[in-house]
Parts: structure tokens; sequence; C-alpha cells
């Protein structure tokens, strides 16, 4: 019990080799040469020993060690593969995809055969699958049909140091099965943080760890506070691009717009300077297209250097190899809830110290190397915080609660958190569900709620399918929600932003950018779903594809559920009351001149200038938004006119007409609320005594 396995390294002479020999080696031998070149296959035979030994294991290593590849096929190759799938779970889509590619070269195999991958909306696994990548919430819904996950042997939670709200609430669930199936391994990995905090949650189970090889890296901070990133980090990049010997560099940034706006900025200045050497420009975000993503893994021209402009993922979710310069912005998107907007949102924060330490040891994989920091010593000994506080206690929490309600979680306080989610968090959470019918006075699952849960989509998504069903509209709202579920399909390049922008607004319904996109959709389809009938309107054909994959995998799920498919035809008024009896939670009300207020907050919101209202100049007194969110100002996204009836029917627990047509929470409803909610309170409060009583 809570032995630590601490092997020394073994490296054999030929892995000491130097970074240039190193990636000659890569460029010149098999994929199944470089997979004994990696840390963790001079340990296999002690970390097998100690799977086979222990049910549930620890395993830490440095980012590269080849955790993620390799130990799904050491366990296939010893043979666990014959009693079930080998299943490994990634926070990120991206890592899940990126991955399971990588995996299906090195066994030889086709992608989606023995080693396949599943991420919501996607599933690339067969009947021979053996190695499944998945996201975290894959795995956690397949909890939902098969409590005790019987189709797999072995399950290994990757990046747990990541503590994603999933992964967090699979390590409860994970744990009582292991305590259920006597033959299950349960294998967590950790870049290094943590790892005695996930093993004396699991009660002192072993901690493996691989041993490092790594360089030691130089960081350099900034000597003043920098006041753009954007700009400090490009001129940081070229200053090591035209000065610095060669090696690869790799920038973090936070997000998509910065990333691209990064690379143009890089581009264009380089292109103004005579004779300045080539420099291959990488971008690396979850939503750019897969062949694009995978040009980050892929060798440059002889003595061309690599720049790969990259949001976090490339902190421990995924390896490239030669990287010598790291460039640090020192800021992460995370997602928050943010109490303003009654939400979660995107927020940009500064990193921890724990995540800008990842960040720079990507420098030193290869060969010494040097991380540039654009932020000060005194900001990251002062402003940063250790590690990222966990998502489960940041961010809401109303799918979690349906699904573990739904598993006869009875009460969540009891759940066996790692860190318990703060119990002002729960209450919101399941005060939404309430609103929206999914819970009931008290807090138990509605009929409507258990229906809800088997929809892979946030709680008013899946309550606008099931009001579509009762209104006879699940046609159409199938399809409004399967485009809300993707990326914008709007394609406006910069050197044509007039015509693009001329070729959406015929498409604009005055009313709804939710019923735009409906257009948008029967319009493609009747144009037999063509791609050149995309290009010419302005539109991702392969976003649009993407959506219709959705529609039909929520279709599948409808037939399941014995919900039969309805349309209205053109009678989309009961199209936008089912988006109102879902969404009316974001009612907005008029002001001024193009100026709403939300109904319950007062909170000011505008209409986005890419909304069909804005476009058309059409302001109703009365709107719902898909969601709000914050730029320059509150921007409404995806706005529909509502009838203020419509809110006093669907809303009623909020909203009320007075003879002056004005909205108003009515005071008994209101009054319900406050008793359900001190009625949660005095449960904790109840519990407490209890516990305080037992001990
Ligand atoms: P860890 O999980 O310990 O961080 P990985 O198993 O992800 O390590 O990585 C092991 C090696 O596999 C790394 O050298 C990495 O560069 C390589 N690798 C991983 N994914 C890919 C890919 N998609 N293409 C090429 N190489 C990859
Ligand atoms: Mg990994």
């Amino acid at each position: 019990n809570g032995a630590h396995y601490k092997k020394a390294a073994k490296f054999s002479d030929h892995m000491k080799t130097t970074s240039q020999a190193a990636s000659e080696f890569s460029k010149n031998n098999t994929i199944q040469q470089q997979r004994c070149l990696l840390p963790v296959f001079s340990v296999r035979e002690e970390l097998m020993d100690v799977i086979r030994e222990n049910q549930i294991v620890v395993v830490v290593g440095e980012t590269g060690s080849g955790k993620t590849t390799q130990m799904t096929q050491y366990l296939y190759e010893e043979g666990y593969g014959k009693w079930g799938m080998i299943g490994c779970t990634q926070p990120r889509r991206v890592a899940a995809m990126s991955v399971a590619k990588r995996v299906s070269e090195e066994v030889g195999v086709k992608l989606g055969e023995e080693v396949g991958y599943a991420i919501r909306f996607e599933d690339c696994t067969g009947p021979k699958t053996k190695i499944k990548y998945m996201t975290d919430g894959v795995l956690l819904r397949e909890t939902l049909k098969e409590d005790d996950l019987d189709r797999y042997c072995a399950v290994i939670m990757d990046e747990a140091h990541e503590r994603s709200l999933n992964t967090d609430v699979l390590f409860g669930i994970l744990k009582k099965i292991v305590s259920r199936r006597r033959d299950f391994r349960l294998i967590v990995t950790s870049a290094t943080l943590n790892s005695k905090k996930f093993s004396d949650f699991f009660g002192q189970v072993p901690i493996f760890n691989i041993p490092g090889r790594t360089f030691p890296v130089q960081t350099i901070f900034s000597k003043t506070p920098v006041e753009d990133y954007v700009e400090a980090v490009v001129k940081q990049a070229l200053a090591i691009h035209l000065s610095h010997p060669q090696g690869d560099i790799l920038i973090f940034m936070t997000g998509q717009e910065e990333i691209e706006c990064c690379c143009f900025a890089l581009k264009e200045r380089l292109d103004q300077l005579e004779d300045a050497p080539e420099l291959s420009i990488l971008p690396m975000y979850s939503q750019l297209p897969a062949d694009l993503q995978a040009q980050i893994f892929e060798k440059a021209a002889d003595n061309v250097r690599k720049c790969i402009v990259s949001t976090n993922i490339a902190e421990t979710s995924l390896t490239v190899d030669g990287i010598l310069y790291v460039v640090d912005c020192g800021y992460v998107k995370m997602k928050v809830y943010n109490p303003k907007m009654g939400m979660d949102a995107l927020q940009v924060f500064p990193c921890s110290r724990a995540g800008v330490n990842q960040r720079s040891g990507r420098a030193g994989r290869t060969g010494p190397g040097t991380c540039y920091r654009m932020f000060t010593e005194v900001a990251y000994k002062s402003e940063m915080l250790e590690v990222n506080v966990p998502e489960i206690q940041r961010t809401n929490l109303g799918n979690v609660i349906l699904l573990l309600k739904s598993l006869n979680v009875e009460d969540l306080l009891d759940f066996d958190f790692m860190d318990p989610p703060p119990q002002d968090n729960l209450l919101k959470s399941m005060f939404q569900l309430w609103i929206l019918g999914a819970l009931d006075n008290t807090g138990n699952l509605t009929k409507l709620g258990r229906k809800m849960v088997q929809f892979p989509l946030d709680p008013p998504l899946a309550k606008m399918l099931l009001m579509g069903h009762q209104l006879g509209c699940t046609s159409e709202i199938l399809t409004v929600v399967s485009m809300l579920s993707v990326p914008p399909v709007f394609f406006r390049p910069t050197d044509r932003q007039e015509e693009s922008d001329a070729a959406r607004e015929k498409f604009f319904v005055p009313e709804s950018d939710h019923l735009t996109l409906l257009h948008i959709y029967n319009q493609w389809s009747n144009n037999k779903y063509r791609g050149d009938w995309c290009a010419r309107h302005f539109l991702h054909v392969k976003i649009l594809r993407k959506a219709r994959e959705v529609r039909s995998q929520m279709i599948d799920i409808m037939e399941q559920q014995r919900l039969p498919i309805t349309s209205t035809q053109l009678e989309w008024d009961t199209v936008r009351q089912a988006i109102c009896s879902s969404y009316f939670h974001h009612a907005s009300k008029l002001k001024g001149i193009g100026e709403y207020v939300n109904c319950r907050t007062g909170i000011p919101c505008h209409l986005h200038p890419t909304s069909a209202l804005y476009g058309l100049g059409y302001t109703p007194d009365y709107v719902v938004y898909h969601e709000l969110v914050m730029t320059s100002k509150e921007y409404m996204q995806c706005v529909t006119a509502v009838d203020p009836e419509w809110l006093a029917d669907y809303g009623s627990i909020f909203f009320t007409i007075k003879e002056t047509d004005e909205t108003k929470l009515r005071t008994e409803k209101k009054e319900a609320i406050e008793a359900a909610a001190m009625e949660a309170e005095m449960d904790v409060f109840r519990r407490q005594k209890a516990e305080a009583a037992k001990r």
C-alpha cells in the first residue's frame, strides 16, 4: 500500500542520442523502432507487472513519454483485449482523434477497425475495435447505458491532471465499477502534478513513475509588463527565427482568433523582410480542419524551421517533437460560470504556475531549449495560481446533475467527488433544471428530465427537441439544434467580405436567426446537399455536412425513444414557440433603439451585427437568445423574436402579463423557488449535523 515505484532510468546505449541524431533516427527508422525510443518502453515490463498486480494504478510521466500512445498497445499486446476493449479517455476531442490516428498507424491497421475513436456526434469504431480512444464525455454517457462498462476490460483515464468536469465525475463512477468488477483495470495518468491526490482518492493505490528524459530549459521572463501580448509574441518569434540556431518554435496563445491573427502578422512581417529564411507557420486549435491539424506533426522541408501557434492543447495533450523554443503568452481560455451573464462563458485568464511550467517543458524534449515568457517574474510569483481550479468548481453542472440523477445518485452531496463542487453551484444548476421542468420540487428527475438525458445535448437544447415533439415540429427543431451544435456555417474571406455579406443576407429570415439557420439547411437539402452550391453561397460545406451527421444521429436517438419525426412544413411560428419554451430564461425586452435588456436581470444586451434582425433593422419587443457573448459589449448570439404571451405560457415561473404588457416575477412562483432553495439548504444543514453526530 502506498508503495512508490520509482524505477531508475534504463537507457540503453542507442537511446543516449543527441537531439540531432534522434531526429535523424526518427526520419530513417520504422515506426516500430520509434516506439522503442520512448521513455515508457524502458519500463514496460515493470509497468505491466504493477498493472497485473493492482486493479488501479496512477501513472506519472512527462509529456511525450508515451503514456497515451503506448500503454493501450502494451495492454493489447499483453492479451487484455481478449476480455474486452481497452478504453482511453481524453478531455479534448482533438487529442482523441489525433492519437487514435497515430496509434492505428503504429499498429498498422485502418483507423476505425482494431483502433478507433469516439467523440460526441462522431463514432469511428467498429465490431473489431479493441483499442478505443474517446472523450471523457463519451465514456460518461456510456455508463448510462451499461453501468458496469462490461464491454471494457481496462480504462485509461488520461490527462487526469486537467481535472475536466467529466473526468472528475468519472473518477467517482469508475471507483465503484472497480469495486464491483475484479477483472477490471483502471489506470489514471497525469503529467506529474497531483499524483498523490489521485492515489489517495482511490485508496492509496501505487504510483508508477516513468523516468523522464528531458533537457534543461532556460526560462526568460519579460522585464516589464507586456501590454499587447499578441504583438510581443510575434516580435519574439521573429527574433528567434532571424537570429537563433535551428530548432522549431511553439507559441502558446489562447484561441482561434488570436492564433490566426498571430500567424497572419508573422507571415506579413517576414514577407516584408528581404531574404529572410523560410518559416513554416502552422496554426493549431480545435476547430481547425483535421488535415491541417495533422500538419503540425509532419516534417518541414530540409532546413525550414517550423513555427506552431497553438492553444493549450499542445501543453500536455499533444506532443510535437523537435521544439527547442517556446513562446508563452501566459494566458489560457477557460470555461467559467459568469454570474453576471448567468451562464458559462469562455474567458481568458492568466495560466497557473503549473501550466506555464508544463509549457516551458515542451522546449526540452529533444535538446536544451529556451522558453520566452511574455509576463514578468513578479506576475508569475504573485498573480498566478499554483494550479487551475478544477472545472467542477467553476462551471454549470446541469448536464452532470441530469446524468448522475439518472444513474440513481439521489443525493448529489453524497457522491464521491475528489473535490466536491461548491454547494452554491449545485443549487444554481439544479434551479436551472427545475425551471426547465427536468427536476421536480423535491429535486428528482421528472419524466421530461429522464427523456432529456438521452440526448448528448445541453439541457435547454434537449428540452427544445422534446418541445418540438409536443408541438409537432421535430424535423425543424432537429435542424435548428444540429446547426447550433456545429461552428458557424458562414464563410467570410477577408478579401471578399462585401460579397459574402450580401450572400448571407439572402438567407435572412426577418424574425429569427434560428430560422435563418433552418432556412439555409433546407435550401442546401433542396439543392441535393451539393458542395458547389455551398461555395457559391459562401457557406462551409464541411460544417453543413457535420450538421447533417449530427442531425442523423439525433434522429437515431429519437427513434430509440420512439419519438416520431414530425413537421409543420412552413408554419414556422410553432418552431419559434419551441425555441421560446426552452430559452425563456434568455428573454430580453426592447429598451432603446436596437438595445435590449434581459427581462430577469436587467442587464443590457445588444443585437449582434451578424444577426438577421440587425441586418434587416427589425427590432421586435421581445426576443430570446441562444447565448450571450462578451466582446466590446454584451451581444446576444442567435436571436429569435417571441410573443410576450409565449413567455407567459412557457416561462410562467418568471413571467406574467400585466395590463401594461410588462413582464414581472410572479410572487407566488418566486416564493416557491425560494422555498425549494431553502429546502435544499436545510438538507445540507441536516446532513452536516448528522455527520457531526456520527463523528
Ligand atoms: P504522452 O502521452 O506521454 O504525453 P504520447 O504517447 O502522446 O506521450 O507521445 C509519444 C510520442 O508519439 C511523441 O514522441 C509524439 O511526438 C508521438 N506522436 C503522438 N501523436 C502523434 C501524431 N499524431 N503524429 C506523429 N507523432 C505523434
Ligand atoms: Mg498524453
